[in-house]
């Protein structure tokens, strides 16, 4: 056999790279990983991590103004961004360094540069060459930007989270989870914003249901929620942007957010010049094994173009690694995968849509509530709560749980836990409330809806 400098050579050290690596390296691999940008990956740099953090503080402003009907007086607040911003960014580099010892304490060599395959088993970082018997492409996503005149005034996400200033007018192209949360974060901390979305009802994917409820939620926060709706132009006016838009209106506003998805991240990678196959769109295509059409080159994450989550390409990661090291041979079961949104309020969801349910069961009972949190009774806050359980008549089983409201995405968890373990209805009816609280809904269900 010959002798390689590596028995697994990871490229891209962000949640599903960190992962395979750790695992690898604990089953007694000789692992590298090469990063070329920041260890942590889109997650915890420009994701998920200061994304929530940017959550919380938007919450504030609410809080204040509900605090008064609670009793309290709060002397006018005001928001200073670049504390928020510098906070978080400290917050971020403490866990890159977290993430630099989780690796080096694995053993697994990290290699801060750029990595190119050159041959099957042979790459190029950082001016040298080393070679691996496998090597796992987990170099992610980045930010896709649709071809409008003017698109370079945009900014996309990564950028969100270092702006130098905090504007007060913010139009954000796109309509799925970032741009979604963007909104609520942007509006919350006292932006006007204006969501432009292209078709009837932003969030696909989502339950209709939900969807059509969080639209009147996310209006009544102030949000000028616009569909059907695209961007023909982007102008910078005096420090600036002018968008003209297709219904023939014009919008100003001081900062534009392009949210209209991401693309695998392969770039100068040298993986098709070996042999791998690529998707139309660049994402590696793989296996149920996450193997490439290059038997020894794996890739796992944003970069297959599946799910896009990170608990999604932390299980990816953990299972690759445990099948190539440990001597397993399983394949990950991605069926009712939890989600949430951090908009305001939350979305948590878990199973199929009810249209895509009533697909897949002939008998579906629709279970559903909307109702007004116990906390704005006394706020007088105008936000309501919704949750939605699919039943499979036949058989019982709960098959999916959608909610909207605070800490959604909170409950969602452990309902999924419930779903995953084949709870059925009378589980959850048998199943003693937390009073008071929204969850406690979720068991209290009594009658179909439909
Ligand atoms: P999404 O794929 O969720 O949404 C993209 C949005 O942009 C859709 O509304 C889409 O419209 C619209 N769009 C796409 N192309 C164009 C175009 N050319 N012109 C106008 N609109 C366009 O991508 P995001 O960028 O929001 O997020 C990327 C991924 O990151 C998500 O899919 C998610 O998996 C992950 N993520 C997860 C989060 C979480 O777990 N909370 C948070 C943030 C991101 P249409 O629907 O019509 O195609």
């Amino acid at each position: 056999m010959p002798d390689y400098d590596y028995d697994l050579f990871v490229i891209g050290a962000g949640s599903a790279g960190v992962r395979a690596s750790r695992i690898a390296a604990g089953l007694g691999a000789r692992v590298a990983v090469a990063e070329e940008r920041y260890l942590g990956g889109t997650c915890v740099n420009v994701g998920c991590i200061p994304k929530k953090l940017f959550v919380y503080a938007s919450h504030f402003e609410e809080e204040f103004a509900d605090a008064e009907r609670f009793g309290w007086d709060v002397s006018r607040p005001s928001f200073d961004w670049s504390r928020l911003r510098d906070n978080k960014t400290a917050e971020i580099q403490r866990l890159n360094g977290i993430y630099e010892s989780l690796l080096t304490d694995a053993d697994v060599d990290i290699y801060s540069a750029h990595a190119r395959v050159v041959d099957v088993h042979e790459l190029e970082v950082d001016g040298k060459r080393v070679s691996a018997d496998n090597i796992l492409v987990a170099t992610g996503s980045w930010p896709e930007a649709p071809e409008i005149p003017g698109i370079e005034h945009a900014i996309t996400s990564n950028e969100a989270f270092y702006l130098p200033e905090f504007p007060r007018r913010v139009a954000i192209i796109g309509g799925g989870y970032i741009a979604v949360e963007f909104a609520g974060i942007f509006s919350g901390l006292g932006a006007e914003t204006t969501l432009l979305y292209r078709g009837a009802l932003f969030l696909r994917g989502f339950d209709s249901g939900i969807r059509e409820f969080i639209a009147g939620e996310i209006r009544n926060k102030g949000v000028d929620l616009r569909f059907q709706v695209t961007v023909n132009r982007i102008e910078k006016t005096n420090g600036s942007y002018r968008l003209d838009l297709s219904d023939g209106t014009q919008c100003d506003v001081d900062l534009v957010l392009c949210a209209t998805g991401r693309t695998p991240h392969v770039e100068a990678l040298g993986i098709a010049e070996v042999g791998v196959d690529l998707k139309d769109n660049g994402g590696v295509l793989v296996d149920e094994f996450y193997q490439s059409s290059v038997p020894n080159i794996y890739a796992i994450g944003d970069v297959i173009d599946g799910f896009q989550l990170t608990p999604v390409a932390i299980h990816e990661g953990m299972r690759l690694s445990k099948n190539l090291f440990g001597g397993e041979h399983a394949v990950l079961d991605y069926d009712a995968i939890p989600t949430a949104i951090f908009c305001q309020p939350n979305i948590g969801t878990v199973g199929p849509t009810e249209d895509e349910a009533r697909e897949r069961y002939p008998k579906l009972r629709v279970y559903e509530s909307t109702f007004r949190p116990l906390k704005h009774t006394v706020s007088l806050r105008e936000e309501r709560a919704m949750m939605k359980l699919l039943v499979d008549e036949e058989s019982d089983l709960v098959v999916a749980a959608h909610m909207v409201g605070a800490e959604a995405g909170e409950i969602i968890q452990g309902i999924a836990v419930a779903i995953k373990a084949g709870a059925t209805k009378a589980v959850f009816d048998a199943t003693v409330g937390i009073h008071p609280t929204s969850a406690e809904e979720f068991v209290t269900l009594r009658e179909p809806a439909r």
